[in-house]
This record gives structure tokens, sequence and C-alpha cells, in this order.
């Protein structure tokens, strides 16, 4: 029997990164977007290019650079929007745009109050239904790929709503996206939902269901697969489930259900490379300063341990006794052996090339002498300390205003524990010692007191990137300043060096967005 696909559409870089609380740059989207195509995902939502000149840069350069899944940009139903998008879009091989407008009782009454769209709620929505036409009719002046969202369809009044989507589809959508925006839907319903959707908007055939949902009620994983039972063909979700509030539906827990189960989601496959969906959780966790519990589904440092007496037995005895998935089916703890301080730079961008990241000269330079910093220590390096030291080095701002030239630290049982930095800010060396709880307390004092800088620290975590004791350590600091949160992160084989290195990175991303902000004023 020949199976139908389900197409993944990756939202992380446009729901996902909207929630996390600090903005990714667009050249750190664009190594995202890079892996997401490994992954093979079919569609990477990268941005909703008229909300701000940064999420357009993104999904610019993501047009240009990546070639492979269809590079989709997210629009209002507005003429202004939708004209942003498509330049955005523009250079993409192939693009969609996503437009879409409320049309629930409840948004249409809220975002729509003003009289100028019709004084009842009828005439209010027969304007709705006006717009939304509209945005369909114009987007297709740029592209034949075209996606209808529906805000709020599952509280919206179903007469109206299949209205909606038959005129879209009429107009030219392709694609109708029902989301849970608030997710508030439960399976049998939102199934539901999409089985009436097919019985009652006549043309639906013409176009691919779609399903976007939200984890607020811990469900939008198993509402999205009650929607592909009931006829969905697209599943709209984000890595490791970042995003709005609780968040939407993780794409590795939809993927490896449709994988695993596939007795049950007999109809349907996925294109994805379930391979990769390890390192992508990885990646995703580590740029957007989001770890991933240890108990998480698919992704989760634990999701493969066994601990208790009689799981460890049975499985020793027999896998499947107590295991559904294989961990090397995710990549899970896949750690290749490849490279040596003896590598040459030849030797390390076949490599790189071959992990599929695609650096510039200058970036292959500066990966190199970081690599051959690592290797010594080391002996051993693997592709997850390659991807960190990339990650580490395009992170990195242009303009860096302090940078970390020397870190000495002591401490021991009995002895209270003391650092000392020299900071560069430009052609300046500001130097500072202090004491502190810990060694990794007394050299964030020291960096205070050389840079004048004091911002509130949120939260402090380092993990080793692979095993053994020369491992390097990822340092990942959030700071706060009048309600804004930065993201620091550094790479070493010491840890109290990782950690001073985040710190002195986060501080930057805070100083140059302080002064982006102070020019504009
Ligand atoms: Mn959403």
């Amino acid at each position: 029997m020949s199976k139908e696909k389900i197409t993944i559409f990756d939202t992380t870089l446009r729901d996902g990164e909207q929630a996390a609380g600090t903005r990714l740059g667009a050249r750190e989207k664009l190594e995202i977007a890079r892996q997401l195509t490994r992954l093979k995902v079919d569609v990477i939502e990268a941005g909703f290019p008229a909300s701000s000149p940064e999420d357009y840069e993104a999904v610019r350069l993501i047009s240009e650079q990546i070639e492979g899944p269809v590079i989709c940009g997210l629009t209002r139903a507005i003429a202004e929007d939708i004209e942003t998008c498509q330049k955005a879009l523009a250079k993409a091989k192939r693009f969609r745009i996503h437009t879409g407008i409320g049309v629930s009782e409840i948004h249409i009454a809220g975002k729509f109050a003003d009289d100028k769209y019709g004084k009842t709620m009828g005439e209010k929505q027969a304007t709705i239904l006006k717009m939304a036409v509209e945005a369909v009719k114009r987007s297709r002046q740029y592209t034949d790929d075209i996606e209808f969202y529906a805000e709020d369809s599952g509280r919206a009044d179903r007469t109206y709503l299949y209205k909606v989507l038959e005129a879209v589809i009429e107009a030219g959508a392709t694609v109708v996206n029902i989301p849970d925006t608030t997710g508030y839907a439960i399976p049998e319903q939102y199934g539901g939902l999409i089985r009436d959707i097919r019985a009652n908007v006549p043309n639906i055939d013409k176009a691919v269901i779609s399903v976007h949902c939200h984890d607020d009620l811990g469900m939008a994983v198993a509402n999205s697969l009650a929607g592909v039972k009931n006829g969905a063909r697209q599943v709209e979700g984000t890595i490791n489930g970042v995003g709005e509030r609780a968040g939407n539906a993780a794409i590795e827990e939809v993927v490896m259900a449709i994988h695993t189960r596939r007795d049950f989601f007999d109809e349907v496959e996925t294109g994805i490379n379930t391979r990769e969906l390890y390192r992508t959780s990885r990646m995703v966790a580590d740029m957007l300063g989001m770890p991933v519990p240890a108990n998480k589904a698919v992704v989760g440092r634990n999701a493969f341990a066994h601990s208790s007496g009689i799981h460890v037995d049975g499985f020793l005895k027999k896998r499947e006794t107590y295991e559904i998935m294989r961990p090397e089916t995710v990549g899970f703890g896949e750690s290749r052996v490849v490279l040596t301080a003896r590598t040459g730079r030849h030797g390390l961008r076949h490599r790189l090339e071959e992990m599929g990241y695609t650096l510039s000269e200058e970036e292959l330079e500066k990966t190199y002498e970081r690599f051959l910093a690592v290797a010594d220590k080391k002996k051993e390096v693997f592709d997850e300390d390659l991807a960190v030291i990339i990650s580490d080095e395009i992170h990195v701002l242009t303009e860096q205003t302090y940078e970390l030239q020397y870190l000495h630290v002591a401490c021991g049982t009995g002895t209270l524990p003391t650092a000392s930095v020299k900071i560069g800010i430009k052609d300046e060396i500001k130097q500072a010692a202090a004491c502190g709880d810990g060694p990794v307390d007394a050299a964030y004092e020291a960096i205070r007191e050389a840079t004048g800088q004091a911002p509130k620290l949120e939260s402090y975590s380092i993990r080793a990137v692979t095993g053994g004791k020369e491992a390097l350590g990822e340092a990942t600091v959030k700071i706060s300043d009048n309600g804004r949160v930065y993201i620091g992160r550094g790479v070493s084989t010491d840890i109290i060096e990782a950690s001073a290195k985040a710190y002195v990175d986060a501080i930057n991303r805070m100083v140059s967005v302080q002064e982006k902000t102070s020019e504009q004023k």
C-alpha cells in the first residue's frame, strides 16, 4: 500500500523563537535552518518579516542560502505585510506565503472592535471574509504556494469557518491551517473538527489541511496526531516544542509517534531523517538557551536510560522488553571520532562540509584555531565538539565591547575563592580581582568590577558536550537588565573559563542592544 506523505512544517524560527525571551541573530537562525534542512523538514517558517528589521533580515538570508525545504514567511491579512514578506522571500528557490486572520467571534470582537469593520458581528464577519480573500489573492501575484491560517478555528462558529475556508481555497490557498491557537482542544474534539471540515467544505480536496497545536493542556502532540488520523496532511510544530506560553507541538514527538506506531498510522509517513533529531534538539536548546528536561520524550537525556532493577534486567535479556525505539534511530549518543590535532585545515573543512556547515574563509580560520586548541587537550574531536565550536564562533558578535584576555582563579578546601581578570575594552585594558562564594561567583564579581556592568544573573548552566575528562564544557548564562533577557555562551575545556566567557558574551550582547536602542531614540 502506498503511503501518503505528511508535510512537516517547522516553525521553530517563528513561533518558537518568539517565546524564548531572546532574539536570535540572522546568522544563528541560518545555522538552525541548515540543521533543519539536514533533518529534511519540508517547510521552514523562517519568520514574520513585517514584524521587525531583524526578522526581515533572517528571512531574507535563509531564502538566499537554504536549498531544499520550502521557505515560508508569516503575514497578517494586510497588504503591506504581504509586500514585505514577498520581498524577504524573493530569492528562495521555492517559497510560501502564510497569511491569515482571526475567525472566532472572540478574536473578531477583540481585534476588529472598530466600527469601520462593521457594526454588528455579522457585518464584521463579512469584512473579515473579504480581507481573507484579498490577502490570498494578493499573495497569489507572487507564488502559487499559499497557506491560509484561520486563527482560533477551534472556537469559531462552524458555519462561518467553513465559509471562510471555501472562499480562501477558491481564491487560491493551497494549504489551510486550522490552529488551536489557545491550546484548548481535546484530541477527539480536534480530530472531529478536521473530519467535519473535510465533510463540509465543498472544495477541500483542492487544499491540504494543516494542524497547528499549542501545548497549554499538554495535548499539542496528541491533538496534532488526532488531526492526522482524521485527514490532515501537514503538521506544524517546533523542535523541543518551544513556543508561545507552554509551546507548540514537538516535531520530534510527532515524527517518532508516526514512525514507531506505523501499525496505527498505517496510511501515512514523513520524510524526516530521524537520525538528525537529537542533534537538532541540542542545537535549538543551545541557541535559545532553553535546556531540554532530562525526561523529555524522544530527546531527553534519560529518554533511553533504564534504571529500575527489573527494567534493566529485562532490557539486558531482550531490548524490546522495555524499549519501543532504538536510541540510534533518533541519533542519540552518536559520537564518532572524527579528527585529531594532526588533522589539517583541509581535513577540517571536509568534515565540516560533510556535517553541512558552510563557513566563510575567516570563520573557517577561527574555527581551525579553536579546533587545534581543543584537539591538543582532548586528543579526539567529535562532531558534537565541532558543532559547539562553530555555534560559539558564529554566536560571537561582530562588535565585541569587552574581551576576556586573562583569567586566574584560586580555590580549594578551606580557602576563599578569588579571581583576577583582565578585560580588553577597545584599546584599554582593565584589571580587577574579587572574592566569591565559589570560583565562578568570584570570576563574575571580578568581571562586573572590570566592566562596570552589573546585570542581574537569571540563570547559569554548564554541560559537557561529549564524554571524557577533557570534554568541552559549554556554559550558558542568562542575564537581565530593564526587563530584557540576554543569553551568553562560552566554550572551553576549562569550565571556569567557559563560564567567564559566557558571562562576558552576555554582557556584550546587552551592551550592543542598549547602544542600538539609544541610537534609535
Ligand atoms: Mn502558534
